[in-house]
């Protein structure tokens, strides 16, 4: 039995390894098209930023480690092709600058994502950059520690562009963060990105909202970045406007692509084509709120859903049980969370829903260092079912986050949640804690 995965980070390594365990008599073997494999991209902003020096402490498990335990790992080889009719992938081996087939009893697909860059005018000159791969990380920290690094423009605020702010003023850096829409993190709502916004401003963050990037101006690095609305310094841009599945190469195999270019899968993580499955930000996944696929390129889906291909192609039957869309992200003081739907995705999908936004704390007043915690509730109107929660607060927030995950995992309501039994001691949390104050306030 030969298995062939194609792509080495987060989604691809997981189903090897675990392709590896279950089947240990099958031959595994990785193509990746990059010089890493195994690193957990999420760490790349807080290596740019400097608060890790060392990039190696990304990398999950070497090359060498991965062939100790019997995988055969391709480093620079691209799949340029796939053929299902003669189970064949083309590959490119970018070394030696050839071009060969190799055959599969079984394929995974976990190519991951590319960043968008916008087609703007100017966008190919120096010192315009994207983060998405541990090469990427490496040279943004080799080009912010310059001094001729002075102002740095982030275009669009979701959360890698949020969290370069961060890196960037970290660095030292006049740092301006450029968005299309009227605020920033959209998958949160305005309530939460309020409160986040007010902390980047009082960290010296400029934020441009509702304002449109319309070229980058320079000769052959990038000096200046215009809007509709004005034209600003500009030494380094960071562009982070999205990401798209990379799945290019798929066209014309049979492989059945969703609107975006996602791989459509089943919660086994089978493709329309036999024998072939796929997982993580280059397919789209199961939401369990919604009860319908969706596209969600998060490191907590491609981790799961990797080692359930893995798994699956070795034999056994494992279903994904959903995802929830639960993110976090630190904005300087502030930690952000969120699991399940915003207001503005249960409005799209015209349920009948009620809110709830209250203001809490993290621990009793009588306790040392208490701080805020905000939090907005998203329940079913009729059965008063947690659908989605959001909060933002400076400590406890992620972990409060975590409870409501379970339980809108578990369908539970507001008012059962309100009773539930957390734990208190005044260091931690109050007899009545944020999370049960926010249900109980639920009408
Ligand atoms: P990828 O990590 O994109 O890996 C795909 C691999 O496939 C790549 O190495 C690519 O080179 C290779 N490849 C592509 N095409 C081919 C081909 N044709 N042939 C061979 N190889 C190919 N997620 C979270 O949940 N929490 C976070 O805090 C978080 N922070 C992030 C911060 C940053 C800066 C970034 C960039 C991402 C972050 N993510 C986070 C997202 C997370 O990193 C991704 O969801 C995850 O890496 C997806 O894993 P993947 O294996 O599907 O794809």
């Amino acid at each position: 039995m030969k298995l062939v995965v194609i792509g080495g980070v987060a989604a691809g390594m997981s189903a090897a390894s675990k392709l590896k365990r279950v089947n240990k008599e099958a031959q595994v073997v990785v193509y990746e098209k990059g010089r890493f494999l195994s690193y957990g991209a999420c760490g790349l902003p807080y290596y740019v930023s400097g608060e890790n020096d060392d990039y190696t402490k990304m990398i999950a498990r070497t090359k060498e480690q991965f062939e100790q335990m019997g995988i055969e790992v391709f480093l620079q080889h691209e799949v340029v092709k796939v053929v299902p009719d003669k189970k064949q992938v083309l590959v490119k081996d970018h070394k030696a600058h050839k071009l060969f087939i190799d055959t599969y009893d079984k394929l995974m697909i976990a190519t991951g994502s590319v960043p968008i860059v916008p087609p703007l005018p100017g966008v190919k000159l120096g010192n315009i950059h994207v983060l998405k791969t541990l090469e990427d990380g490496i040279r943004l920290k080799e080009l912010t520690e310059t001094a001729e690094i002075r102002d740095v423009v982030i275009v669009g605020g979701g959360y890698i562009g949020i969290e370069m702010a961060e890196a960037m003023v970290l660095q030292g850096k006049r740092v301006r963060v450029i968005e299309r829409a009227e605020r920033i993190l959209q998958t949160f709502d305005q309530e939460i990105t309020q409160i986040a916004e007010e902390e980047l401003h009082k960290q010296g963050v400029q934020l441009h909202l509702g304002e449109k990037v319309e070229r980058f101006i320079g000769r052959e690095k990038v000096e200046a970045v215009q809007t509709d609305l004005g034209t600003y310094p500009a030494d380094l841009v960071v562009l982070s406007v999205g990401v798209k599945p990379a799945t290019q190469f798929l066209e014309g195999s049979g492989i059945q692509l969703a609107a975006n270019g996602a791989v459509v899968i089943d919660r086994e993580m089978r493709t329309n084509v036999k024998d072939v499955y796929a997982a993580g930000d280059c397919a789209l996944v199961y939401n369990k709120v919604k009860e319908e696929n969706d596209y969600i390129p998060l490191g907590t889906n491609a981790n799961k859903c990797g080692r359930i291909a893995g798994a699956n192609m070795a034999g056994k039957h494992m279903k994904y049980i959903g995802t929830l869309g639960s993110a976090a992200i630190k904005v300087f003081d502030l930690e952000l969370a969120r699991t399940g739907m915003s207001e503005t995705e249960a409005k799209n999908l015209a349920m009948d829903y009620t809110t709830v936004f209250i203001k809490s704390t993290d621990h009793p007043a009588y306790y040392p260092d208490q701080t805020p915690i905000w939090i907005k509730l998203i329940c079913e109107r009729r059965t008063r079912r947690i659908l989605g929660a959001q909060a933002i607060g400076n400590k406890g927030v992620v972990l409060r986050i975590d409870i409501f995950a379970v339980a809108i995992h578990n369908k539970m309501s507001a008012d059962e949640l309100g009773m539930t039994d957390l734990c208190y001691a005044p260091p931690f949390a109050g007899v009545w804690d944020a999370v049960h104050i926010a249900c109980n306030a639920v009408k």
